[in-house]
């Protein structure tokens, strides 16, 4: 591509909302532009990142021997009526009505379509194991769509879905995704992580996430040094600490603490550690009550694995101030698990502690020294808090330390939720009538091309892996108007180089030296190759690697085998 024909400018001017440098990057760029909230344009440059991405999924899922389908974006809601999701889906599901007044959805996911496919082709166990994939649109109207394309409403993903006979063939079906999964994102050269996930609101038995790493991503994964153990943290273990409780050594006090609103500001009032105060939440019960959960001062409440609590509402959520006030007669602030009218939690760490402080129950007031079982009875325990660095592996081994990471794909063994809710079945090999077991696979890929770049760039711009760059290389020519012979050696290289496979980037636009260069870097293309009159007269030409600080020089007339040595770099 010659960019004096390329209309799309840089964008200068960046609007407040693109807080992460991914989303900066795709607008200065002009990889994407911005049609409404969560709506995206994919402009030249950006559909051929996406295009690679694309392709690099197809050839794997293909070799994987999923077969391509392409489902309708737009899904009949007597489909979503059936499966159970029509009620159950909030509002991120987009509905429609058409001439005739009849429902749609915009598709957020396919389930309920393929197990329509799978229901009125699929008679027999002989025609199992199959799967199914689409590179395909799909809409979520999320609550709060950011980071670009990263969190968008209409997105792209490349999703999956298997059907199965038997746990084995399922088992094996996940596997062979999985290992498709792990190929995949090799190959587009991205450091990832494969993750234990929480299954969540989908249910299922089994499930795992893969994470591009990245300090800006929106989850933290957990990792074991010890072993192979990796999870989101919403999902990793928190093992109670060993040992006996201490026992008691200090008398229980009360003592003022007006104006303290945190943990922080109390443990430096009592100068005491964070780590030896609890922190009292309370949320609404599953029974429609309250629960007060007790967590470590120095933690965090998991919200996952409190919400899995059978005692507590699923959502979770924290219980309105005036209803504290009203049924428990304490104020946020101040709470704390003594005296409490409602079922007490607490987190096994929370636990473990003797002569610890928490909120009085009264305005302005904590407790000092105190002691479960002494002063409250002993609580129910469990695990509520988020891992932190130095927690020991739940698997035994070694301690986990806590990275961040962007979810870009989700393997997910779903069982017969949805064949059981369409009544997709096949006759076995007696001839028994049986619900087909299902997988489903998801992709983000849109989101991919943010991921990458988040987790690739630099100051100056994006620093593309080679396998996802829109251009191999760019040719920067100096004096391209000028110079009749730099137009011809530049036009040669063009073709040269595209003929032998590259794809090119000429920037022969009239600009100088120092703009081509920055825009180079900025749209993040591997390999730079200036050609000036002074490099032409010694018949040697400069060249550069995206990541490189230094230019090399090579001869002219090697120049085809000299990118490619760079390229199998
Ligand atoms: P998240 O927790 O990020 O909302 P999810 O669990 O809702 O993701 P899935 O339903 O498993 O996502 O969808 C499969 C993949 O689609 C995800 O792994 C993610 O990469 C991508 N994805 C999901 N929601 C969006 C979105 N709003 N914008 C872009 N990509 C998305
Ligand atoms: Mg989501």
């Amino acid at each position: 591509m010659r960019l004096s024909a390329y209309p799309i400018p840089n964008l200068k001017e960046l609007p407040a909302e693109a807080e992460v440098v991914s989303h900066q990057l795709m607008l200065r760029a002009g990889l994407i532009r911005r049609l409404s909230a969560g709506l995206y344009t994919w402009l030249p440059m950006g559909l051929r990142v996406l295009r690679k991405v694309e392709r690099i999924i197809r050839e794997e899922m293909d070799r994987a021997g999923a077969l391509e389908v392409l489902m309708p974006t737009i899904q009949p809601a007597e489909l979503w009526q059936e499966s159970g999701r029509w009620d159950q889906f909030g509002p991120e599901l987009l509905r429609l009505k058409d001439r005739h007044e009849r429902g749609f959805v915009y598709g957020p996911t396919h389930e309920e379509v393929i197990t329509d496919i799978a229901r009125r082709e699929l008679k027999s166990y002989r025609q199992l194991p199959v799967n199914f994939y689409q590179i395909q649109l799909k809409f979520r109207d999320e609550i709060r769509p950011r980071f670009g394309v990263m969190r968008a409403r209409e997105f792209i993903m490349k999703d999956a879905y298997s059907f199965h006979l038997d746990d084995a063939s399922l088992e094996a079906g996940y596997r062979a995704m999985y290992d498709a999964y792990t190929r995949i994102f090799s190959r587009m050269g991205l450091k990832f992580r494969a993750v234990l996930a929480d299954p969540g609101a989908i249910g299922g038995t089994g499930s795992q996430e893969f994470h591009v790493l990245a300090a800006s991503g929106e989850d933290a994964i957990a990792f074991s040094d010890g072993d192979d153990y990796a999870a989101n943290i919403e999902k990793a273990e928190a093992l109670p600490p060993p040992g006996p409780r201490p026992a008691p050594s200090s008398a229980r006090a009360t003592v003022p603490t007006p104006h303290v609103r945190t943990i922080a500001e109390l443990a430096a009032l009592l100068q005491v550690p964070a780590a030896r105060c609890v922190k009292t939440l309370i949320v609404d019960g599953a029974d429609g009550g309250l629960v007060a959960l007790v967590i470590r001062g120095d933690h965090e409440l998991n919200a996952v694995k409190a919400q899995g609590l059978e005692a507590v509402a699923s959502p979770l959520r924290m219980a309105a101030p005036e209803r504290i006030a009203r049924e428990l007669g304490a104020q946020i602030g101040f709470l704390g698990p003594l005296g409490l009218p409602c079922p007490v939690i607490a987190d096994h760490s929370a636990l473990a502690l003797a002569d610890f402080v928490c909120g009085a129950n009264e305005p302005d007031a904590h407790l000092t020294g105190v002691n479960w079982g002494r002063d409250l009875p002993e609580p129910a325990a469990a695990d509520l808090r988020n891992v932190v660095d130095g927690d020991p592996s739940p698997t035994g081994r070694g301690h986990l330390s806590i990275a961040r990471g962007i979810e870009v794909g989700h393997v997910f063994k779903l069982g017969r939720k949805y064949s059981e809710a369409l009544d997709a079945t096949v006759l076995d090999e007696q001839g028994k009538s049986v619900a087909m077991l299902m997988g489903c696979y998801g992709i983000g890929v849109t989101r991919v091309v943010a991921a990458a770049i988040e987790q690739n760039h630099d100051e100056r711009g994006i620093i593309w892996p080679e396998p996802l760059a829109p251009f191999d290389v760019v040719l920067v020519p100096i004096n391209f108007q000028k110079s009749a012979r730099v137009r011809e050696a530049s036009e040669r290289l063009y073709a040269e180089f595209t003929a032998a496979g590259l794809e090119v980037l000429l920037d022969d636009r009239d600009a100088r030296p120092g703009v081509k260069f920055a825009d180079a870097e900025l749209y993040g293309i591997p390999h730079r190759v200036v050609i000036g009159e002074r490099g032409l007269d010694a018949g040697r030409l400069e060249y550069r690697h995206r990541r490189a600080t230094d230019s090399e020089e090579f001869a002219l007339a090697d120049a085809i085998a000299f990118l490619q040595s760079r390229r199998a770099r």
